[in-house]
């Protein structure tokens, strides 16, 4: 067994223990952990600082998880319904989720598929070569995201037959992994795998990092491995109330991320999940968020602010509005430090 499998053994799946380190009531928690999957590693626990912290609200479950608003769905993203084979989502003209794997190292408590984890999807051999199957004779798809659940959950031979399998198919251009064990099992990122990995470009990883705690010196360790490895790093990050939903947060988080090679790619909305109202923000928090960003620090270090439109709509970027008024073809814009420029346009043909 491998030292992150011990790891893993080694988590904590039983909200017994943390009711006494942080005086929970202990029946309704249990309530919470029986309807929404639990489990944190004792690696991602130690980043606590204390009770009610971004690093706390991220894996505590919470009595609030079972006060969901009519309007919040199990399945927010419609995934189901853009499912022609049950481990593909294939909603993009040219690029598809392949979800490889039914288990997290950590169970977050925003996670969009939350559902998943109570009714886990199958992911055997015989439905991942299924999913391997629907790729090879769809010729559209150039780029395919393998996902989850989290991949590297799988032991390293399950992840190079994913990854052998797909790149010998001669329209897929490029793969992506997207994963949480850099910020959450960062031991996961072995030696071993990196050799495995830097088999299969181009392949790209999305990291996905919430809070400036997480970036610790074992998880900016094992970020660099993945990079020494040539493989480029994006991460993700899902806005959340009283983890990240301040300007000042999120910036130190980026530019942390920056300075672990990884390029932040995505700041998620938080999606209309059942059982995790208590996380979500108003747009323009985080549209507040991204003006705070823009020109203040290094343009590689602002993502962009995406909303997963629910019923399946895809993601759509919001912008800060930038355009104060037009004259005719003079256009009037504040900059960043709400000065305010003109720029003549040309007329549109
Ligand atoms: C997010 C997503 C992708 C990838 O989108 P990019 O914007 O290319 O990163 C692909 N398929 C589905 C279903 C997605 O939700
Ligand atoms: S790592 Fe991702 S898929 Fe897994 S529980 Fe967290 S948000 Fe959900």
């Amino acid at each position: 067994m491998e030292k992150w499998q011990l790891s893993l053994r080694n988590a904590i799946n039983s909200v017994d223990g943390l009711t006494e380190r942080f005086q929970l009531p202990l029946e309704k928690l249990r309530c919470v952990a029986e309807t929404f999957r639990f489990r944190v590693t004792p690696y991602y626990l130690s980043l606590i600082r204390e009770k009610g912290d971004g690093i706390y609200r991220q894996c505590i479950p919470d009595e609030q998880e079972l006060n969901g608003s009519p309007e919040l769905m199990d399945d927010p993203l419609s995934e189901e319904q853009f499912s022609p084979v049950p481990n593909i989502v294939h909603r993009y003209p040219d690029r598809c989720l392949f979800l490889v794997s039914n288990q997290c190292a950590m169970y977050c408590r925003f996670c969009t598929r939350k559902r998943k984890f109570h009714t886990p999807m199958c992911v055997d051999r015989m439905h991942i070569d299924q999913g391997i199957e629907y790729i090879r004779s769809h010729g559209e798809i150039r780029d395919v995201l393998v996902s989850g659940g989290d991949p590297f959950l799988l032991d390293d031979d399950r992840i190079e037959y994913i990854l052998k399998n797909l790149r010998a198919i001669r329209h897929v251009e490029i793969l992506r992994i997207g994963t949480r064990t850099p910020c959450v099992l960062p031991e996961r990122i072995t030696v071993k795998l990196t050799a495995m990995l830097k088999k299969y470009h181009p392949l790209y990883i999305n990291v996905h990092f919430n809070h400036p705690d997480e970036l610790t010196e074992q998880s900016v360790k094992a970020l660099g491995r993945l990079a020494d490895a040539g493989i480029p790093l994006g991460s993700q990050t899902v806005l959340l109330k009283n983890v990240n939903d301040n300007p000042a947060t999120m910036k130190l988080l980026m530019q942390k991320l920056l300075a672990a090679r990884v390029k932040p790619y995505y700041i998620f909305q938080t999606d209309l999940v059942f059982g995790t109202e208590h996380f979500r923000t108003s747009l323009d928090c985080g549209l507040k968020i991204i003006d705070q960003l823009r020109g203040w620090t290094s343009g590689l270090a602002v993502p962009q602010y995406v909303i997963d439109l629910p019923h399946g709509g895809g993601k759509v970027p919001l912008l800060p509005e930038y355009l104060r008024e037009k004259k005719g073809n003079i256009l009037l814009f504040r900059n960043f430090n709400n000065e305010c420029f003109e720029y003549p346009d040309l007329d549109s043909k």
